[in-house]
């Protein structure tokens, strides 16, 4: 009675979702999150918009990661105000995008974002719009028609990130079950899971990244398609595809991502070099030794450079096509550098990686065979490298995983522990180099000993 009363008065269409969506209000007594592990911006911001009388919560990925015992990344708001009603509440803000609008707030030196709640895109019950907002796979092209609430919760990807939390009242709003899931520690797709991977193929990468990254179980349902639509990721822009591939790399989690992908086919869209990698014996050794190094820095708080990783992630692919460059005749060097120009312009079609990484990857690239002449003042010009850190981590990967010698990696280990004189003997030591090697063409000048016997080696790869 009092729903059909509260229906005609509101007689507002009912959206094509109601029968799963059923909200309930989680009180803080239950969930134990206090507004106090909300970030400072986040919550001045969600008051602010609140107090100019529009609903404003925080969703997503920080309800989610702080029900978790997890520290948010981030924290982004979403309300019932128009991006330009958001925009004249704060004075330092702006409205972003095209496609979909949403407004990047300024607090201090932190920007948070606020978007206003978005509605079905893909009018599930409207077939004969569906061709305009997708693609032929069914890839949906708009997604910025303004809804409510719950269908903002519905148009999310996962239940576990579709939960809303309202700092004021210390309340979470869960459409979707999302709480249990996470309780239960499970990743569900929101809806058809077919549907929902075939409107945006990245959810099948997002599904294993935060599966992982989370310690999640992927649902059943929600994972059974996952291997059969993995073809999909094909259609995906290659920028989003490498924006993913980033996150993915930098979760911390990058190794068991990595080996989730491909348990589940879906490299093929994302890492095509991987297959080739991972079936011989020591790409494999040198990906996993790397990924795993990558994940204890990002836990540890050290920086990591993504060309570095990239750097890794394509070495194999260069050293095979350096070694046939090789064994058709081609000198070592020039060999290399057409092998790395083979690589990159490949890579820059498929995974599109931005050309701001191209100088890192292709310096520690060519700087690997001059680790192998230990004699003369090479050495030393070597170490005076602004890359050097990264070239000589990248190395100590390379013997790690039996690609070189141990002992070269070892002799670099002594070397730059040890104080100039001690530096001079291990030189002196080394067989001199082949005689008749072509001149070179311009001298250097020689290194100034006293600046390299200290040499600042970075503990970085930037
Ligand atoms: P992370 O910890 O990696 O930031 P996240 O879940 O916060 O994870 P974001 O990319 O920051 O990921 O997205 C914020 C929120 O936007 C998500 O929690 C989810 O609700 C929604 N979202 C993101 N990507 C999608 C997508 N492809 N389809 C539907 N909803 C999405
Ligand atoms: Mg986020």
């Amino acid at each position: 009675m009092i729903r059909k009363f509260l229906r005609k008065v509101f007689s507002r269409k009912a959206p094509a979702s109601e029968s799963i969506a059923k909200l309930s209000v989680i009180p803080c007594k239950r969930h134990g999150i206090r507004r106090n592990l909300i970030a400072p911006c986040a919550l001045k911001i969600t008051t602010q918009i609140q107090q100019a009388g529009f609903s404003a919560y925080i969703v997503g990925g920080a309800v989610r990661d702080l029900l978790l015992g997890l520290t948010p990344k981030d924290f982004d708001i979403a309300t019932n105000a128009t991006p330009e009603e958001v925009r004249s509440i704060f004075r330092r803000s702006r409205i972003i995008g095209r496609r979909f609008r949403l407004v990047h707030v300024m607090c201090g030196a932190e920007t948070v974002e606020v978007s206003t709640f978005r509605g079905p895109s893909s009018n599930e019950d409207d077939d004969s719009t569906s061709i305009q907002l997708t693609d032929a796979h069914g890839r949906l092209l708009h997604d910025n028609v303004f809804g409510s609430q719950e269908e903002d919760a519905m148009r999310r990807d996962f239940t576990v990130n579709a939960l809303f939390y309202d700092p004021a009242k210390e309340e979470i709003l869960d459409y979707l079950n999302g709480y249990e899931d996470i309780k239960a520690k499970k990743l569900r797709i929101i809806g058809d899971p077919i549907q929902r991977y075939r409107e945006d193929p990245v959810r099948l990468l997002r599904a294993v990244r935060l599966a992982s990254k989370l310690d999640l179980q992927i649902a059943a349902e929600t994972a059974k398609p996952i291997g059969d639509l993995a073809p999909l990721l094909q259609n995906v822009p290659p920028s989003r595809l490498f924006d993913e591939m980033l996150k993915l790399l930098l979760s911390g989690h990058a190794l068991s991502c990595v080996v989730d992908l491909r348990a589940r086919g879906l490299h093929h869209g994302l890492l095509p070099m991987l297959d080739v990698i991972l079936e011989q014996p020591l790409g494999e050794r040198f990906v996993t030794i790397a990924l795993k190094n990558t994940d204890e820095r990002i836990r540890e708080n050290k920086p990591v450079s993504p060309g570095f990783l990239f750097a890794i992630l394509l070495w194999h692919e260069v050293l095979s096509n350096w070694n046939s460059l090789q064994a058709s005749g081609e000198k070592p060097l020039p060999a290399l550098f057409t092998a790395i120009d083979q690589i990159l312009s490949i890579q820059h079609k498929k995974l599109a990686i931005p050309r701001r990484f191209d100088a890192i990857i292709q310096e520690i690239w060519t700087m690997q065979p001059r680790f192998e002449a230990r004699a003369g003042q090479k050495p030393f010009r070597l170490l005076t490298h602004p890359r050097f850190r990264a070239a000589y981590d990248f190395m100590l990967l390379r013997c790690e995983s039996g690609e070189l010698n141990m002992e070269l990696g070892e002799w670099w280990k002594t070397f730059l522990s040890a104080d100039h004189n001690q530096r001079e003997k291990m030189l002196s030591s080394q067989p001199s180099e082949k005689k008749g090697k072509r001149r070179r063409r311009r001298k250097k000048a020689s290194p100034n000993p006293a600046l390299v016997a200290e040499n600042s080696i970075k503990n970085d790869h930037g």
